[in-house]
């Protein structure tokens, strides 16, 4: 008998969690790696947050709190989807996750079926395939263009499709999905009766682009699960906070599959989610500003060097392709050998990933200029 359950063994380790693990170990250990592996926002949890979370555990909000989240939260989260994403949401359409990666986890777990399948729209985040395993489905890949934009979506839908999991902005390309792109979505889930699952984690890191909630679209409130979460926008990554909306059935099993798992996102974690959302929101506009900086920069410096790298409309990744340069493995490889840069290899998110690489610009403007010049000296 094997020790661990065939589901479980086929399964890969997140690509994204082990490169950020290693590249602290490697600096740990006196080595100056470049860390453009993970996608974390390198800026602290604004105060006002950090107070509401402490001052929640000083008047001892330490116990267990209902499955779904707090009601001051769930209250919170619904006024937001509605005023930003135009999400006819109550609070009780709202269940509120130990991250947003707990919540696509178990809204796929709620929705598919053994044998179902869930398309991915071109190179796409790593966990959402071993999500779709775990669930017994399977993963139809949509074919993209040169912009990372769908194209012949329809050709990735047969009897089998039970969901399109639609992620803009993007990781790992930055792309974001302006309105006709996600009415083409709308469409072919309404002609095919299937559900979306929409990440919309990165809707505040986007740069001259509207963001556009797919659920706000006509006859889609009934078929669309919205995920969101303080990580990036909060910059609130270790305190695991995320949400999802939808249809009230389908919140129904996803709290029941929470109730059974995690219990609850702590108590006080939040209280410091009720103030991220009720508090001043300047930090967001500064950190974009950085972060746009960083990606012109970027880009650039990227250009400059002959390789060919798009211009992201949203997140903090750039995805350059890099087949003239032995393909996303080799020169993911050789930048960290040569050049001490961790990076993600494209084939991390995909079979059309493996032409690129991911590089996080969720690091300082002078170690991206450092970066680059560490790559001019092994291109040269
Ligand atoms: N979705 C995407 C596309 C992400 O990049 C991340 C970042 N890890 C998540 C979901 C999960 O975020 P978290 O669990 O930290 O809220
Ligand atoms: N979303 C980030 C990334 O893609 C964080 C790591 C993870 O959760 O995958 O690098």
């Amino acid at each position: 008998m094997s020790l661990v359950s065939a589901r479980l063994a086929s399964i890969h380790e997140s690509t994204t969690l082990k490169i950020s693990a290693m590249a602290k170990k490697l600096n740990k250990s006196g080595l100056d790696v470049i860390d453009m592996g993970v996608g974390e926002p390198d800026f602290d949890t604004p105060k006002h947050i950090v107070e509401a979370g402490c001052n929640s555990i000083r008047m001892g909000e330490t116990h267990y709190a209902p499955t779904a989240g707090i009601p001051e939260l769930r209250e919170a989260l619904a006024e937001k989807l509605c005023d930003e994403n135009m999400l006819d949401v109550t609070a009780d359409d709202v269940v509120v996750t130990p991250g947003a990666k707990m919540a696509v986890f178990s809204a796929v777990q709620a929705l598919m079926e053994e044998g179902d399948e869930c398309v991915l729209i071109g190179p796409s985040w790593v966990s959402y395939e071993p999500c779709v395993a775990f669930a017994g489905g399977k993963v139809a890949w949509a074919d993209v263009d040169e912009n990372f934009l769908p194209i012949r979506l329809a050709d990735a839908i047969t009897p089998k499709t039970k969901l399109i999991l639609v992620n803009s902005p993007s990781n790992p390309t930055g792309t974001v999905f302006e309105k006709p792109v996600l009415k083409e979505i709308r469409d072919l889930a309404c002609d095919h009766n299937l559900f979306v699952i929409t990440d919309e984690i990165y809707e505040k890191i986007i740069y001259g682009h509207e963001h556009i909630s797919i659920g706000s679209l006509p006859d889609m409130e009934e078929r669309t699960v919205t995920i969101n979460g303080f990580s990036k926008a909060y910059a609130m990554t270790g305190w695991r906070l995320g949400y999802m909306a939808g249809p009230r059935n389908v919140m129904k099993w996803v709290t029941r599959l929470l109730s059974h798992s995690v219990s609850q996102a702590t108590t006080f974690v939040q209280r410091a989610g009720v103030a991220a959302l009720r508090g001043d929101q300047e930090s967001i506009g500064s950190m974009v500003a950085e972060f746009e900086a960083r990606r012109d920069l970027l880009v650039s410096g990227l250009q400059e060097l002959g390789i060919l790298c798009n211009l992201p409309g949203g997140a903090f990744y750039v995805f350059p392709n890099v087949a003239e340069h032995g393909g996303g493995d080799v020169f993911t490889d050789k930048l960290l050998k040569d050049a001490l840069i961790a990076a993600t290899p494209g084939s991390a998110f995909g079979p059309g990933g493996k032409d690129y690489v991911r590089l996080s610009y969720a690091t300082s403007q002078e170690r991206i200029r450092e970066a680059l010049k560490r790559m001019e000296r092994i291109l040269g």
